[in-house]
C-alpha cells in the first residue's frame, strides 16, 4: 500500500491541503541571504579560522559565512519588509556585500537569493492516514543553533525504518504512530529552545537596529554598548555547544519499553551518553576480529541487533529463534576506547584515560534493540521476565513491532 512523505518545505502545500495546524508564533522579522562568489574575499580570509563573521554596523548589520567552495560566500542581513524584491537588485546586493565586507572594490558575482522569514512553529499532526509530514513541513525555527535540517533528518530516520518495516509486512500500521509520539516532543523542545538562542542574541547587538547607537559603538562613549555585547557573549554559548540537544533526547512512545529507572538527563550543551529505553544509542569505537573500525550507532544500520557481554549466553537461544542478530561485546567486537566524552565542553567533565577500554556503564547495562539506533530493554535483573529471555524478548519484539 503506497504512502506518501510530504517534505515540501516551510509553506508545504500538503500540510495546507490537508487543513493541518500549527502551534505557530508570530513572524518576527525577515532576512535575505545573499550567496555570492568573490576569489579576493576568499584571498583575504585565507588564514581566518572563522566560519562566520559578524558584522555590526550603522548602516548594515548581519553575517558573512564562508561556505567552503567554490569561492561561494553568503552574506545574511535583516530586510525592510517595506521594500518590493525588486528594490533588492544586483546593484543593492553587491553594495550590501561590499559594506560587510568593508571594501569598496571588492570583486562580487552575486549567484542566489533567499528571502526567508523569523518564525517558528509545530505542526499540530505529523500524519493523516498514509501521509505522513517530515522537515520543515511539519516544524520551522530560525536557525539559531542549527535546528533545521538537524531535526529534519532525525525526524527523517525515525519514520523511514518504520515506514520500511510496514511496508515490508514486519510491523503493522501502528509503528508509523510512533513517529510523531517520538518526534514531536524533540521538534517542539528544540523550537522551545532555538527561540531562546534569539532572543539572547539580541544581547550581543547583532540584531540591535538603534542605528545611532551602533554608530558611536567605537567611540569613548560607546563604552556601554560594548559591556552590553561582550557581557551577552557567554549567553550565547547554547547557541554553538549543542551536543546534548543533539544527541541527548529521550524518546516515549508505545514501541518504547520503559524500565522504570531514571533517565541520565543531558543539557544542551552537555551529552550524557545513555542506554536509558528511547535514547539515542551512546557512540563507542568498536574493533571486529579482522581489527575492522565500526561504531555501536552503526551496529544496527542491517536490522535490529541485541547487545550482550559475554556473561549475555544465555541470550543466544532466545535471540536465534527470532532471527535477531546477536553482538558480544568484548568477543565479536572490542571496545576501541572510551572517546565519549571528547565532545562536551572543555572543563566540565574529566577528560578519560586515553586507552581505557571499558565499555560505558551505558552500553555495558543495556541490552539494545532496536534499527533506529534508540537503545531498547533493560538488561536488569529486577526487570519481571528477567527469568524467561524468550517471553522478554519477544514481547519486547511484538512491541516493536505492532
Ligand atoms: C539562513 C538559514 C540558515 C540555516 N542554517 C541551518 C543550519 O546551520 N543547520 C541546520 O540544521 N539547518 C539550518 N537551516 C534550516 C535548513 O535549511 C532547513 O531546515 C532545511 O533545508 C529544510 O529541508 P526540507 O527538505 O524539509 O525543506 P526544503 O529544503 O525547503 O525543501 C522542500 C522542497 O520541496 C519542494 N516543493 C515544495 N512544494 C512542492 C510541490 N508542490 N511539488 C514538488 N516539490 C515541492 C521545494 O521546491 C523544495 O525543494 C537554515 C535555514 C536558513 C534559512
Amino acid at each position: 500500500m503506497a504512502h506518501v512523505v510530504a517534505a515540501d518545505g516551510t509553506r508545504s502545500p500538503v500540510r495546507r491541503t490537508l487543513g493541518i495546524t500549527e502551534d505557530a508564533g508570530p513572524v518576527f522579522g525577515e532576512s535575505v541571504n545573499v550567496c555570492f562568489r568573490s576569489a579576493a574575499l576568499t584571498r583575504s580570509m585565507a588564514d581566518s579560522p572563522h566560519m562566520t563573521h559578524w558584522v555590526v554596523d550603522a548602516e548594515l548589520s548581519g553575517a558573512v559565512y564562508i561556505t567552503g567552495r567554490d569561492d561561494r560566500w553568503i552574506l545574511n542581513v535583516e530586510r525592510d519588509p517595506a521594500l518590493p524584491d525588486s528594490a533588492y537588485d544586483d546593484a543593492r546586493r553587491v553594495d550590501m556585500v561590499r559594506r560587510a565586507v568593508g571594501d569598496p572594490d571588492l570583486d562580487v558575482e552575486v549567484l542566489t537569493t533567499l528571502r526567508w522569514l523569523h518564525e517558528s512553529a509545530v505542526a499540530d499532526t505529523w500524519r493523516v492516514g498514509r501521509v505522513l509530514l517530515a522537515g520543515d513541513a511539519v516544524r520551522r525555527f530560525p536557525p539559531h543553533g542549527g535546528f533545521g535540517m538537524n531535526s529534519g533528518i532525525q525526524d527523517t530516520h525515525n519514520l523511514v525504518w518504520k515506514l520500511v518495516r510496514v511496508l515490508r509486512g514486519d510491523a503493522s500500521d501502528g509503528l508509523l504512530d510512533t513517529y510523531e509520539q517520538e518526534r514531536k516532543p524533540v521538534a517542539v523542545h528544540n523550537r522551545d529552545q532555538v527561540m531562546l538562542n534569539t532572543e539572547r542574541l539580541a544581547e550581543t547587538g547583532w540584531l540591535a537596529d538603534a542605528a545611532e547607537e551602533i554608530a558611536g559603538i567605537e567611540l569613548p562613549e560607546g563604552e556601554a554598548i560594548r559591556r552590553r555585547i561582550r557581557d551577552g557573549v557567554p549567553a550565547q554559548r547554547e547557541q554553538f555547544w549543542t551536543s546534548g540537544q543533539q544527541f541527548g533526547y529521550l524518546c516515549t512512545s508505545s514501541a518504547v519499553i520503559a524500565d522504570g529507572t531514571a533517565p541520565e538527563v543531558s543539557t544542551v550543551s552537555d551529552y550524557r551518553p545513555t542506554g536509558h529505553p528511547g535514547a539515542r544509542a551512546p557512540h563507542l569505537w568498536l574493533r571486529d576480529r579482522q581489527d575492522r573500525r565500526c561504531s555501536t550507532v552503526d551496529l544496527p544500520a542491517a536490522g535490529f541487533v541485541l547487545l550482550t557481554g559475554a556473561e549475555g549466553e544465555p541470550w543466544r537461544e532466545p535471540a536465534d529463534r527470532l532471527g535477531i542478530r546477536r553482538v558480544v561485546i568484548g568477543r565479536d567486537l572490542v571496545p576501541e576506547r572510551v572517546d565519549l566524552h571528547r565532545h562536551p565542553p572543555r572543563g566540565d567533565r574529566p577528560e578519560p584515560g586515553p586507552r581505557a577500554r571499558r565499555l560505558p556503564r551505558a552500553v555495558r547495562h543495556r541490552a539494545e534493540g532496536s534499527r533506529s539506533g534508540q537503545a531498547g530493554w533493560p538488561h536488569h535483573p529486577a526487570q519481571p521476565g528477567w527469568g524467561d529471555r524468550t517471553r522478554t524478548l519477544v514481547d519486547a519484539w511484538n512491541r516493536v513491532r505492532r
